[in-house]
């Protein structure tokens, strides 16, 4: 410990400096904290001050156009960090040739004058995908010590979304690429596909638009589904990767297929896609994934059930014993008899829109092939895991439907794909390609 003696030193003055006797430990930390982060903000300046060279070079090769650069002298920048605002000086070279100057100490550490630093980016964007910017802000401050406005934590979290979405599209052309006649690498993946609807912003006094947004996950699976409907579910998804964006359905289908095929979906044994019925997600599936298997979501399948119900009967337990019988029917896979059950309850003078029996009869007749739920249960598929509804909650509910969220149609791309990167564990890997990209790896 001799080498700490002098710092040591140091830390008893700066205890016996303190005014006054603590108050609480809690006075103690903050003291010590402030002092830390100020001690912290002392020594990153004087870091880049040991590591500007003594002497500069006359003269550098231009990185723009590979001509001669003179040194033209030190300049100040500042540099926006976890430890505060950072001022420091280093050369500056001009190019003759083709007019451009650099900072060459700026290169070399991917210093990013009055920019966010790429540790307070992925700090401030890992608030931002929490919750609203103005409360992330808040909750920033307080545990880093330094302030972020909230435009510049939406601005982070945004970052991390432009991020995802060029990754995605480097997926997207290895997919290209890649060579599909390889071993199978998985028994068994399943993918499932939702929509949630997020309000957007529209010019002033037009009505503001409700958009869909579309989420996926490709994930893997232990245990079975239960021998009746009233078990337990025992099912647990593992490996979750989500994704999402507002888009078409064909371009989301660009994003469906390039993450599956890099989680392996074009090797695995099996690959099972639940969806909740919805015409879309089938058409992509096919045109994807010819191969798959489609389930339609068991609990998706059973929401059909009670509205009928509540149409047909007046008492509540002829309601629910309708539908637990006609529930049975369905989880047997009897499915000529769950649409005549509905088809009963049809009321002809009614609209479609309006009449849930038949809204119920066009739904499981349209998904039957999709509803073989003994054979899916005998083969130990997972028939209804939340994996998807608790994606669409996680990222629709909590972050993008919150109140006071108000977003254009850009951000509230860019905040979901950031949340959809946070909740499949990709933090530090998001963070990894962002420095890769700005080419501070
Ligand atoms: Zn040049």
């Amino acid at each position: 410990m001799d080498n700490d003696n002098g710092i040591e030193g140091v830390l008893r003055e700066w205890i016996a400096n303190q005014d006054d006797q603590p108050e609480s430990l809690s006075q103690m930390e903050q003291n010590i904290r402030e002092w830390l982060y100020r001690v912290g903000n002392l020594l990153l300046s004087l870091w880049l001050l040991y590591l500007m060279p003594r002497y500069d070079a006359p003269c550098v090769v231009c990185p723009h156009c590979a001509g001669k650069a003179r040194y033209e002298r030190r300049r100040e920048g500042v540099l926006r960090t976890m430890l505060g605002q950072i001022k420091y000086k280093r050369a500056y070279y001009l190019c003759a040739n083709c007019g451009q100057g650099h900072y060459p100490l700026d290169e070399k550490y991917c210093l990013r004058p009055n920019a966010m630093s790429a540790e307070m980016e992925r700090l401030a964007a890992l608030v931002g995908v929490q919750m609203p910017f103005a409360q992330a802000s808040i909750l920033f401050s307080e545990l880093a010590l330094t302030s972020l406005s909230d435009q510049s934590i939406d601005k982070a979290t945004q970052s991390y979304g432009q991020t995802v979405e060029k990754v995605e599209g480097d997926l997207y052309q290895q997919a290209l690429e890649q060579d599909t006649e390889v071993e199978p690498r998985l028994l068994r993946l399943y993918g499932s596909v939702d929509g949630g609807r997020v309000q957007t912003r529209a010019p002033k006094g037009q009505p503001q638009p409700w958009r869909e947004l579309k989420i996926g996950a490709w994930f893997q699976a232990r245990g079975e589904p239960p021998k009746k409907p009233d078990g337990e579910w025992a099912i647990q998804a593992h490996d979750i990767t989500y994704y999402s964006d507002i888009l078409p359905a064909e371009q989301f289908g660009n994003i469906l297929w390039a993450t599956g095929v890099e989680r392996g979906a074009e090797q695995a044994q099996e690959l099972i896609i639940l969806g909740d019925g919805a015409r879309w997600i089938w058409d992509l599936v096919e045109l994807h994934f010819p191969q798959a298997i489609q389930i339609v979501d068991w609990f998706h399948a059973c929401e059909y059930l009670a509205p009928v119900a509540k149409s047909a009967f007046k008492n509540s337990t002829q309601q629910e014993n309708w539908v637990r019988k006609v529930r049975d029917k369905l989880w047997h896979g009897q499915l000529d008899e769950v649409i005549a059950a509905c088809q009963e309850q049809v009321r002809p003078h009614l609209k479609a829109e309006d009449d849930p029996a038949q809204q119920a009869v066009t739904y499981f007749s349209n998904n039957r092939q999709r509803m073989d739920y003994p054979t899916y249960r005998k083969n130990g598929y997972q028939i209804g895991s939340g994996t998807i509804e608790s994606a669409v909650k996680q990222i629709a509910s909590q972050r993008m439907k919150v109140s006071g969220a108000r977003w254009n149609l850009q951000s509230a791309r860019m905040v979901s794909k950031a949340r959809a990167a946070f909740l499949s564990g990709g933090w530090d890997r998001i963070a990894a390609q962002r420095r890769l990209f700005q080419k501070c790896a």
